[in-house]
C-alpha cells in the first residue's frame, strides 16, 4: 500500500488515509460546505451514507436518487465531485468504465475538488493487474447490482458483450491530476468497500 500511495502523489494525488468509513464519511461531511456535489455511480458512497448529511449544507446532485433529465448533467458540472474507483494500480493510475460516460467527465474535467473514495481492496498490482480488475470484477459486480440483464450479471464473468444493457463503453485512466482541475484526491479507506 505505502508504494501505491506514493506512486500516488508523485502523479499529482493528495492522498488521506482513513482506517474506518464512518472517519471517512466525517472528513468528507466536515470539509465541503456551500457548493454543488455531484455524486458518481458508486456502491462505495452507498455504503458511507453521506448524501443526506452533504444535502444539509451543499446542493447536491446524484442520479441513484434522483431521476431528475439533468442530474448527470448537473453531476458533471458541480464545483465538486465525488466518485469509487473501479481500480488503482501499483503505478498509482485510477481507472473507472463507464456505460454513460457522465462519471469519466465529471471526474475528469474543470473541478474545484475531485474525490475518489476507495477502499483497500480496489488496490491493484500494475497497469494490467488494474485492467483486469475493472473489467472482470468491478464491471460483472456493478451490472449484477445495477440489474443489468448482461451475461456478466450471470456469471460474473466479462464476455465482452455487445448487449443493450451493457456497462462498459468507455474507460478512463488518469495518469495524474489533470489541469483544470484544482485538487483530486484519493479517500483510502482501509477497509473492503464496493466492487
Ligand atoms: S462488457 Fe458486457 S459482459 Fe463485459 S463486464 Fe461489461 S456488461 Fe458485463
Amino acid at each position: 500500500m505505502a508504494d501505491i500511495i506514493a506512486n500516488l502523489k508523485k502523479n499529482g494525488f493528495t492522498v488521506t488515509e482513513f482506517d474506518t468509513k464512518e472517519a471517512a464519511a466525517d472528513y468528507l461531511v466536515g470539509s465541503i460546505h456551500g457548493k454543488t456535489v455531484g455524486m458518481g455511480g458508486s456502491a462505495t458512497l452507498g455504503t458511507l451514507d453521506i448524501y443526506d448529511r452533504l444535502k444539509k449544507d451543499n446542493t447536491v446532485y446524484w442520479h441513484s436518487v434522483d431521476n431528475g433529465p439533468d442530474v448527470c448533467v448537473n453531476e458533471v458540472n458541480a464545483q465538486v465531485f465525488l466518485t469509487s474507483a473501479n481500480a488503482v494500480s501499483e503505478e498509482g493510475y485510477i481507472l473507472n468504465i463507464d456505460g454513460r460516460g457522465n462519471r469519466l467527465a465529471a471526474s475528469s474535467m474543470k473541478k474545484e475538488r475531485v474525490i475518489f473514495v476507495v477502499g483497500q481492496n480496489k488496490l491493484s498490482g500494475p497497469f494490467p493487474e488494474a485492467l483486469e480488475r475493472a473489467r472482470n470484477v468491478a464491471s460483472p459486480m456493478n451490472a449484477r447490482r445495477l440489474g443489468k440483464k448482461t451475461p456478466c450479471a450471470a456469471d460474473g464473468v466479462c464476455h465482452d458483450c455487445h448487449s443493450p444493457d451493457r456497462i462498459c463503453n468507455a474507460l478512463l485512466v488518469l495518469w495524474g491530476k489533470t489541469m483544470w482541475c484544482d485538487s483530486m484526491e484519493v479517500v483510502l479507506i482501509r477497509e473492503d468497500l464496493g466492487f
